[in-house]
C-alpha cells in the first residue's frame, strides 16, 4: 500500500465498530493512514474525527479512491457493495468484519496469532480479501488453538453462552431495556422483605410472557432478560443453526483443512459440533469444551501448551476462587485477555479433555484481527 494510505471505515458506530475505533486510537494506528469515514444512515453528517464529513457508504466512487475499506457495518452492506466495486476494477483491501465472504475461495479468515503463516502465504499470492472470523470461533482459537496445531484435536463438541452484544447495539439495549421492565414490575415487592418470593416470580413471569411478539422482544424475537435462546443465526433447515455450522466450517477454514479451506494441504476436517445459546450477558461469549484427544496426554502438559500459545491466553487453575475470579464475562469484558480454565480429564477416559473459555467477542472476535490485518497491510 502506499506511505500513508488512504482507509475508508465504514461501521465505525456500531457495536464492532466503536469497539475498533478505541483499539486503533489505543494502537497509533490513526497515525499511519487517511481515514475516510462512510455512513450508510447520515451522509454529510459529522465524522469521529477530522473536520471532513462523512461520505456516502454507498458512493462507488468515493470507496474507489481508497486504497483500503475496513468494514465493521454486517453482511447487507457487503453484498450490496462488494461485488460492484470490483467488478469496477477496485483491488485496493477489502477487510470486513461480517461473514459474507467469510467461506469464498479468495478471502482469508484473519487470526494472525494462530494463521499468520497462512496470511502472508495469501499475501505473497496476491490475495485482497481479508474477513474476519466468527467471534466464538477466534475466542475459542485464540484459548485453545495450541491443541489443534498440535494435532491432539479427533473432535470437539462446544456448548456456548453467547452475550447479547453479538448481535448489535439494538440488542443490548432490548435486553437492558428488559432486564429494567421487569425490574420495575416488582420494585415494590422487592422493598418489602416480608413479600412472597413466588409471587415476584408469577409477576415476573407474566410480564417476561406480555414482551413476547411485541416490539420490547423485537431484536432477539424472544425474551432474553431472566432467559436464554437456545438458537443463534439462521435456520439452516437440517436441525442446525448457522452458528453452530460456522464452528466447524470457519475453524477448519483457518487452519487449512477440508475441502472449503484456502490453500488445503490435504487434512481432513476435524469435526466440530455443539449447540449455541445466546444469554443475557452484555459482552463476551464463553464456551465449555470437549474434546476427544487423538491419544492420552498428560493434563500438566496440554496445560504447559494452551498457556505458551501466544501473548493473550491465560490458564486459570481449575479451583472454584480462580474460576469465580477469572474465568465470567465480567472479569473478561474490555480485555484482551482470553481465561482458559476448568481443565480436566472427564470421566469418559484420559483422551478425553474438558475446558471452558471466555473472551470479549468485540475484541479477539471482532475488532482486533481486523485492526491487526490493516496494520499487518500497512507495514508490508
Ligand atoms: P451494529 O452494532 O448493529 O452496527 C451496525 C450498523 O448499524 C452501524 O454501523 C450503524 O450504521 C447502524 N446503527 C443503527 N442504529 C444504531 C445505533 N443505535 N447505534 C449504533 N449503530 C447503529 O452491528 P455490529 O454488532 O457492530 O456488527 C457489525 C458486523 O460485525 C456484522 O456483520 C456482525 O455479524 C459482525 N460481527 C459482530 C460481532 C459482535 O459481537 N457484535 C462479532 C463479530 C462480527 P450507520 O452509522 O451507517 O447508520
Amino acid at each position: 500500500m502506499t506511505q500513508t494510505p488512504r482507509v475508508g471505515l465504514i461501521g465505525w458506530r456500531g457495536m464492532v465498530g466503536s469497539v475498533l475505533m478505541d483499539r486503533m486510537t489505543d494502537s497509533g494506528d490513526f497515525d499511519l493512514i487517511e481515514p475516510v469515514f462512510f455512513s450508510t444512515s447520515n451522509a454529510g453528517g459529522k465524522a469521529p474525527r477530522g473536520d471532513a464529513p462523512l461520505a456516502d457508504a454507498y458512493d462507488l466512487d468515493t470507496l474507489k479512491s481508497c486504497d483500503a475499506i475496513l468494514t465493521c457495518q454486517g453482511g447487507d452492506y457487503t453484498k450490496k457493495v462488494f461485488a460492484d466495486l470490483r467488478a469496477q476494477g477496485w483491488d485496493g483491501h477489502w477487510i470486513d468484519a461480517a461473514s459474507t465472504l467469510r467461506m469464498e475461495k479468495d478471502a482469508l479468515i484473519v487470526l494472525d496469532p494462530v494463521n499468520r503463516p497462512q496470511i502472508d502465504s495469501a499475501l505473497a499470492a496476491g490475495n485482497r480479501n481479508w474477513i474476519g472470523g466468527n467471534c466464538t470461533v477466534s475466542c475459542m482459537m485464540m484459548g485453545v488453538g495450541a491443541l489443534f496445531k498440535a494435532g491432539l484435536v479427533e473432535w470437539m463438541t462446544t456448548q456456548t453462552y453467547q452475550a447479547a452484544s453479538g448481535g448489535g447495539a439494538q440488542h443490548m439495549r432490548e435486553l437492558l431495556t428488559q432486564y429494567g421492565t421487569l425490574n420495575a414490575e416488582v420494585r415494590d415487592l422487592l422493598d418489602d422483605p416480608k413479600s412472597a418470593i413466588l409471587e415476584i416470580d408469577r409477576k415476573v413471569l407474566a410480564r417476561q410472557r406480555a414482551m413476547l411478539d411485541s416490539d420490547e422482544s423485537a431484536q432477539f424475537g424472544a425474551v432474553l432478560g431472566g432467559s436464554l435462546i437456545p438458537w443463534i443465526d439462521q435456520d439452516l433447515g437440517n436441525g442446525v443453526s448457522r452458528e453452530e455450522w460456522k464452528g466447524m466450517a470457519e475453524t477448519n477454514k483457518i487452519l487449512g483443512l477440508g475441502e472449503d479451506a484456502i490453500g488445503v494441504p490435504g487434512g481432513e476436517a476435524i469435526p466440530i459440533d455443539g449447540f449455541c445459546v445466546r444469554i443475557g450477558a452484555m459482552r463476551c461469549h464463553s464456551q465449555a469444551l470437549t474434546f476427544k484427544l487423538t491419544r492420552d496426554v498428560p493434563l500438566d502438559e496440554i496445560e504447559g501448551m494452551i498457556a505458551s500459545d501466544n501473548d493473550w491466553v491465560k490458564l486459570v487453575p481449575n479451583e472454584k476462587q480462580a474460576t469465580m475470579e477469572a474465568l465470567t464475562p465480567v472479569a473478561v469484558t474490555g480485555t484482551l485477555t482470553i481465561p482458559v480454565g476448568r481443565v480436566r480429564k472427564l470421566a469418559m477416559g484420559p483422551e478425553y479433555l474438558g475446558a471452558f473459555t471466555v473472551g470479549d467477542q468485540l475484541l479477539w472476535g471482532a475488532a482486533e484481527p481486523l485492526r491487526r490485518i490493516l496494520r499487518i497491510l500497512i507495514e508490508g
